[in-house]
């Protein structure tokens, strides 16, 4: 099944065009890794696709399960399954780590007609996932991402998705600024939440994570728009050659 159509995308801010002409195709189970040199447009069209205020979209269309996603608020977005986390997660001073996710699972679970979970069932979860993250309870206590490492914020964005089940995961960068262990652990969390019924879209400008999550296919973009796509082996082409190569066909 479709879930992510996007045909002719064209985005611009301040009158700038940054996404011109990108189509992309995603079927649900699939993992597809976008690749590209910093400045290509990959964090605009995660923003874009999340509803993230101050993008125009000057053309094209991007449908989410046959349906108009651009129409469609930022909550309403959510609720129908879309999860992006994001390159820089913001951090909310004065919410605790614990609460933001027990408002935002509880709307998200109103929002698909489902109940809210009690207090047991959701402490039971939180701590399960967060267990297999190594996020300890003291993180949890504290302020959203406040006082977070770079590591810290990306498990925390998994943990998010793992209690979300959303049915499409963006994922902006989620190995920068990991060493190789937590490069792991956050992988190994991704790769638990892959299933038939969900995809993917892995953004990353560095080779190494398709090591741990491997894709089903790989797509480059450059200036906007997605100059090649290929099987996981265009990934290891791209560590061998760079990106240069694709920087005069954009
Ligand atoms: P990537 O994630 O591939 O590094 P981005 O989507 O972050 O690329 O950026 C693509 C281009 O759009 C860059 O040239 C960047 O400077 C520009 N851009 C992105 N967001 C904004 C913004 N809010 N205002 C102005 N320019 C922006
Ligand atoms: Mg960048
Ligand atoms: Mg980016």
């Amino acid at each position: 099944m479709t879930l992510l159509e996007i045909q002719d995308l064209n985005v611009g801010v301040d009158s700038r065009e940054i996404i011109r002409g990108l189509d992309l195709m995603v079927n649900a189970g699939e993992v597809h890794a976008i690749m590209g040199p910093n400045g290509s447009g990959k964090s605009t069209l995660s923003h874009v696709i999340a509803g993230k205020p101050g993008y125009e979209v000057t053309g094209g269309h991007i449908l989410f399960r046959g349906e108009d996603l651009l129409e469609m608020e930022p909550n309403e977005r959510a609720a129908k399954g879309v999860f992006l986390a994001f390159q820089y997660p913001v951090e909310i001073p004065g919410v605790t780590t614990m609460n933001f996710l027990r408002t935002a699972l509880n709307a998200q679970r109103k929002a698909r007609g489902r109940g809210e979970l009690s207090t047991p069932e959701f402490l039971k979860k939180v701590r399960e996932v967060a267990g297999s993250l190594n996020i300890t309870r003291d993180m949890l206590k504290r302020g959203v991402n406040v006082g977070f490492s770079g590591g810290e914020k990306k498990r925390n964005e998994v943990l998010q998705m793992a209690l979300f089940e959303p049915s499409l995961c963006i994922l902006d960068e989620i190995d920068s600024g990991l060493d190789i262990d937590a490069l792991r652990i956050v992988a190994s969390g991704i790769n638990g939440l892959r299933s038939p019924e969900r995809a993917m879209i892995v953004i990353t400008h560095y080779q190494r994570l398709l090591h741990y999550i491997v894709p089903d296919y790989v797509h480059v973009m450059s200036k906007g728009r997605v100059v090649k796509s290929g099987s996981k082996e265009l990934a290891l082409e791209l560590e061998a050659c760079g990106y240069a190569q694709f920087e005069t066909a954009a």
